[in-house]
This record gives structure tokens, C-alpha cells and sequence, in this order.
């Protein structure tokens, strides 16, 4: 049963059919939830939010009404930078719902979910599960499509955040001998939303340490599947910078290690230099730290950064990442052919392991081959997929 815990917290019902709103009233009533608003049409609903603000913490909504329907009701929500958690209540066809949840979800607007005509008042309690009283000070939203923090809270409390894999290939023997992990979050209409959506505001929210753990726990389960199975790689995963400034993540990740029976040294991390020099000490001494206890440490985008030379002198990197524009320019613009011809050396001559990044065509490969010694990865060879689609591809591979 659910207990509203402060006089002001209140939930919107927007209806044009006086019968679905009588009915949804029933439901919250029998839930606990007394302090309503209902609105007839969207226009009716947006001056209720005027007037109440932060105070309306949900909102229940058709999407069939004339006038303003529930699609052009949630972009004006979106533009008042709206915080209430969304249910859609429609007699519409699934698919229409799912998709009008995706175009919330979209719209930056915290979705809590889709229910049918028919469904029961405990259907509607598991949805609202996800409210909670607004906070005093609301703060502005980046409404431009960015996740919000509570739904990113969520959604790792929940363990939605999951790896997806794409193999690094070496080059001579054309066989993957260890995997990146790439976060993805899935949408709830069933698609993906990939890493550069939600990470700015994962980290914007301070929930960087909280997705690499999780991201990781995963990757280290699914490395001991496939050990055994007998396919014996190592992973990488990428660790944000802001993770890196944590001094307690070398002892948090050794412990993930060693609950899962691994090695550190079967785990890859990934950094990107651009951000290296931030705070600098504080990252060195993190990443040194993991480099003494064992891990591998990969500087990823190799050459976009500053300084990108000063830090392989400085950190304990063992593999060089070479950014993908090098590769994809390099055919035609021989700048980019030399850079990327260097930085093989460099990696070589310091004893690291290299590899292309973004191979898209032949003819990369076939310059890479000649290069001779490299690794690679890119979508000639593999696409980043699924733990199962990878567990199959690393089978033929
Ligand atoms: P990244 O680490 O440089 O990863 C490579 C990105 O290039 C991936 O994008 C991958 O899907 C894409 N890619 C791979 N092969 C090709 C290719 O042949 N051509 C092209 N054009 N692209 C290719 P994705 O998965 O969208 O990830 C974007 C970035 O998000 C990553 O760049 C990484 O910096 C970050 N990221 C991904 N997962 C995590 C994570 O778990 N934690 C953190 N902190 N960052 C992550
Ligand atoms: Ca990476
Ligand atoms: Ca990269």
C-alpha cells in the first residue's frame, strides 16, 4: 500500500473519457493515492502544471484526445523541463504505445510505463514504484534528450546498463584474442541507446565509478563462461576518467577479480588520454596502482588528445589504442598515413601492444597487414554485439 508522504505531492490524470478517468481515480484510490488532478485534454494539463509545478509527481496519460494528443502533450512537457514520472494508459495498439514510450524516453522525460485500457490497479502500483516526492530545490534539467539522473539511478540499481562486445582481431593470424566491452542501455521499446547518449550524463550525475563496476561484474562473469568454455581471451572495459580519480577502485576492482576466480591481468582498461591531464596526480596514482596489482592498462584514442606522448612515458600502458580517424584518412591524406605509421612504431618500440581502431575496409586491412605486428578492430571484422552473438563469433574465431 502506498502512503503519500507529504500533503503536496500530487498525481495527474489526463482523459478525455470521464469514465477512464473515474476508473484510473478508483485504482489510486485503492493504492493510497488521494491527491489528484484531472485534466479532460492536454491544454488543461499543461495549466495544471503551471500552477503546480514539482508538486505533480506523476502524471498518467491517454494519448488519444483531440485537440492535443498525448505525443504533442509530452513535447510540451519536455520544453517545461518536466520531472513527474510518465505512465501512457491508452486502449492503443502495443506497438503504438511502445513507441510513443520511446518518444518520451527521447524527449529527456522520465518514462515509468505503458499500460493497456484493461489493466489492473496492481499493474498501475508496479509502475508508480518508480515515483518519489520531489526534492525542494528541483534542479534545472538538461531536457536536450540527456538522460535524467533518477531514471540513470535507476536503471543501474536495476542492472539495465550491459555490455555489448566487439573482438580485437590480431591482424596475421586473424584470430580475436580478447574483446572491448561497450555499454549499452536498452530502450523500452526494445532498441539500444549506445555509450555517447547516456555517459556525459553518467558522469555528470557522479555515476561513473557506479557504471564501470557494474559493466565490469558483468564483463567477468561472461569471461568465465567463456572460459569454460575453452575460449580463452582476455576483455577490456572502459574506465572514465572520473573513475579513475577514485583511489578506492584499485581495491573495489581487485576484489571483483578475485570473487569471480580471474586474474587481473584477463582484464584490459581502457582510458582516454584527452582527459589525462585533469587532475593528473590523482589519476597516475589510480592507474599506477592497477598496473602494479596486475591489470592491463590500454590508452584508448591514441593521438586526438594533448600530450599524448608525455603520458606513454609517465603511465605503465601496455596497449596503444590508434584512433580511428588515422585509419579512415590514411589511404588518402598522407599526413594521417604518417601519423598512423608512427605511432605503430612508437607503440612497438615501447614494447606495447598496438591496434587500429575503426576498420571499415579492405583496402585498411590491407595496409595494416603490411604495417605488419598490429591488431584490429572495427566493423570489417565484427560489429559490437550481444554477449550471446559474441560467444558464437569467438567460437569460429
Ligand atoms: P571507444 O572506446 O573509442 O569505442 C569505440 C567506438 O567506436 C564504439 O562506439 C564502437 O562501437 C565504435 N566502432 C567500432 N568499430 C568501428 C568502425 O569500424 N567504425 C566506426 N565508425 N566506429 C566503430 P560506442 O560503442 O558508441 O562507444 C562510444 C564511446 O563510449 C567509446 O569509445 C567509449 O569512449 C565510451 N564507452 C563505451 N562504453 C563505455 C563504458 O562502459 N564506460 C565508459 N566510461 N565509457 C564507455
Ligand atoms: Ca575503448
Ligand atoms: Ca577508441
Amino acid at each position: 500500500m502506498f502512503e503519500i508522504q507529504s500533503s503536496q505531492a500530487l498525481i495527474l490524470v489526463v482523459d478525455d473519457d470521464a469514465f477512464q478517468r473515474d476508473t484510473v481515480e478508483i485504482q489510486l484510490g485503492s493504492l493510497g493515492w488521494h491527491q489528484l488532478k484531472f485534466a479532460t485534454s492536454g491544454n488543461e494539463a499543461l495549466a495544471h502544471l503551471d500552477r503546480y509545478g514539482a508538486q505533480i509527481i506523476a502524471i498518467i496519460s491517454d494519448l488519444s484526445m483531440p485537440d492535443m494528443d498525448g505525443l504533442v502533450l509530452m513535447r510540451h512537457l519536455a520544453q517545461r523541463h518536466c520531472r513527474a514520472g510518465i505512465i501512457l494508459r491508452s486502449g492503443l495498439h502495443d506497438e503504438i504505445l511502445n513507441s510513443a514510450a520511446g518518444l518520451a524516453y527521447a524527449h529527456g522525460l522520465l518514462i515509468l510505463g505503458v499500460l493497456p485500457k484493461s489493466s489492473t490497479h496492481m499493474q498501475l502500483a508496479a509502475l508508480l514504484m518508480g515515483v518519489s516526492e520531489p526534492v525542494a530545490q528541483a534542479p534545472l534539467e538538461n531536457c536536450q534528450g540527456a538522460p535524467l539522473p533518477e531514471r540513470l539511478s535507476v536503471g543501474l540499481a536495476n542492472g539495465e546498463f550491459i555490455p555489448w562486445y566487439q573482438p580485437k582481431m590480431d591482424v596475421r593470424s586473424g584470430k580475436s584474442i580478447s574483446v572491448e566491452a561497450l555499454a549499452r542501455w536498452p530502450t523500452a521499446v526494445g532498441g539500444m541507446t549506445g555509450p555517447t547518449r547516456f555517459i556525459p550524463a553518467i558522469e555528470a550525475a557522479g555515476l561513473a565509478d557506479a557504471l564501470f563496476l557494474a559493466i565490469t561484474r558483468t564483463v567477468l562473469a561472461d569471461l568465465w563462461t567463456w572460459r569454460k568454455q575453452r575460449i580463452g581471451i582476455t576483455a577490456a572495459v572502459n574506465m572514465s576518467m572520473d573513475t579513475a580519480l577514485n583511489l578506492d577502485v584499485p581495491d573495489q576492482l581487485s576484489e571483483l577479480v578475485e570473487q569471480a576466480g580471474l586474474q587481473p591481468s584477463d582484464l584490459i582498461i581502457e582510458v582516454t588520454e584527452s582527459r589525462l591531464m585533469v587532475e593528473r596526480s590523482l589519476a597516475m596514482e589510480t592507474l599506477t596502482r592497477l598496473s602494479m596489482m596486475g591489470f592491463v592498462l590500454s590508452i584508448d584514442d591514441f593521438g586526438t588528445g594533448y600530450s599524448s606522448l608525455v603520458q606513454l612515458i609517465d603511465l605503465p600502458f601496455k596497449e596503444l589504442k590508434i584512433d580511428g580517424s588515422f585509419i579512415q584518412r590514411a589511404s588518402a591524406e598522407r599526413k594521417a598515413e604518417a601519423i598512423l605509421t608512427l605511432s605503430i612504431l612508437i607503440g612497438r618500440k615501447l614494447g606495447m601492444s598496438v591496434i587500429a581502431e575503426g576498420v571499415e575496409t579492405t583496402e585498411q586491412f590491407e595496409f595494416l597487414k603490411s604495417a605488419g605486428g598490429v591488431m584490429a578492430q572495427g566493423y570489417l571484422f565484427a560489429r559490437p554485439m550481444p554477449f550471446e552473438a559474441c560467444t558464437v563469433y569467438l567460437q569460429r574465431h
